[in-house]
This record gives structure tokens, sequence and C-alpha cells, in this order.
């Protein structure tokens, strides 16, 4: 691939990508959002089966806790100059043995690297789940929950969070403390990151915040 193929250009052939076409139940439909003046990433697992038919990332239960967790309005998560989302798998994976299956393991050597190297301004990386954080933290924390406990390792520059999924409220119920003393300080970085970036008109008002 070309080194000085444009951002734009490259997300043009990530969007007709068929490389794992024969895995995919559903066949290919690769979510995803980027912008070059992105400086906040999202670093997910793979598009459930809503996101699969809305084409929308993180258009589900998940988004609106995630959107929720970041202090993010609706208009700043989906302003791809700000918010980068990039899940480990572009396309939805199907089903496993419980919930979704893993990402598909073709999507992340064939594009995220490329793509990485045209976000320049990323300076926080949110990631999520364990196969996000295999890439993005690898040699580090055995398990989320250990990586979330470890949340200082990466700091500032990322953080591993948790799953948003409603899968995951056990978990929730059973670390009050991420809600309770995480959440605030990573809700600050972002608030941090993002400032000084020209805003969607009605990005701050708080009335536009969807949760
Ligand atoms: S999951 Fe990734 S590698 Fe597979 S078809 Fe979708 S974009 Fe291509």
């Amino acid at each position: 691939m070309p080194s000085d193929e444009t951002l734009d250009a490259l997300l043009c052939r990530v969007r007709a990508c068929t490389l794992c076409a024969a895995g995919l139940p559903l066949g290919p439909r690769p979510v995803l959002q980027a912008g070059t003046g992105a400086r906040l990433l999202i670093a997910g697992q793979a598009p459930g089966r809503k996101v699969h038919a809305s084409g929308i990332p993180f258009d589900d239960a998940s988004g609106q806790r995630l959107r929720d967790w970041l202090g993010l309005t609706h208009a700043q998560f989906y302003d791809p100059q700000q918010v980068a989302i990039l899940p480990m798998g572009f396309c939805y994976p199907g089903k496993g043995h419980s919930g979704d299956a893993p990402p598909r393991p073709e999507c992340a050597p064939a594009w995220r690297r490329p793509l990485l190297e045209r976000l320049p301004h990323i300076a926080f990386t949110v990631v999520l789940g364990q196969y996000a954080l295999a890439w993005h933290m690898p040699g580090g924390a055995r398990g989320v929950t250990e990586a979330v406990r470890d949340w200082q390792g990466h700091w500032p520059t990322a953080v591993a969070l948790p799953h948003p999924s409603p899968r995951n409220n056990g978990w929730l119920k059973r670390n009050p403390w991420f809600e309770a003393e995480l959440l605030p300080l990573v809700r600050a970085r972002v608030v941090a990151v993002l400032d000084g970036q020209p805003r969607q008109p009605g990005a701050n008002n708080p009335s536009d915040r969807d949760n």
C-alpha cells in the first residue's frame, strides 16, 4: 500500500474490503470512523448485529453507555475530526459460544497499522475488551479486570475499560470503584484531550446529551 495514500483513500479501500468475506455470516460491512484531526481513539472489539444493520458504530446499548462513561455528546462522539472509532474487526463476525464471535483475525493485521499511521493527533486511546488490549497494551496485564485496575500503567495516553456491553453489568456491580473513582478521571482526560478543538454546533449544550 502506498505510504503517501491519504486517510480518505485508505478508508475507501477499507470500506470495500472483502478479505474475510467467507467467514462473515452476514457478509462484509466495515463499520468504522476516522478523521485526520481525531484526538481520541476508541479501540473496540467488533460491530454487533444491530451496528451491522445500521452501519453506525456503537449505535446500540453499548454505545449509549460508552458515551455516558466518556462524557461525550452524540455530536462529539460522531465527529470523526474529534473521535476515531476503530474496532479490532470492522465487520460483524457472527455469533460465538457466548455472545458474539471474536473479531476476524485477518482484519487488524491488514488495516490497523496503516490507519493508525494516518491519525497523527491521537492523544488518548480508550481500549475496550481483550482483543484491543492485546494489540494496544501488549505484554501488560493478563486480563481486562487487571488492566482496568492498572489504569495508571498507560496514563495519560491510554486507558483500558471493560467493554460497555450490558453483558458486563455483573462486572460493574462487582467493581463499583470503576464508576465512582476511575470514570471521573477518564471524563476529565477526554475533556482535556478534546479541548481547543473546533466543536460542532451544540456540542457544548448539555441538552444535547443523549443519556
Ligand atoms: S472484517 Fe476486516 S478484513 Fe474482514 S472483510 Fe471486514 S474489513 Fe475486511
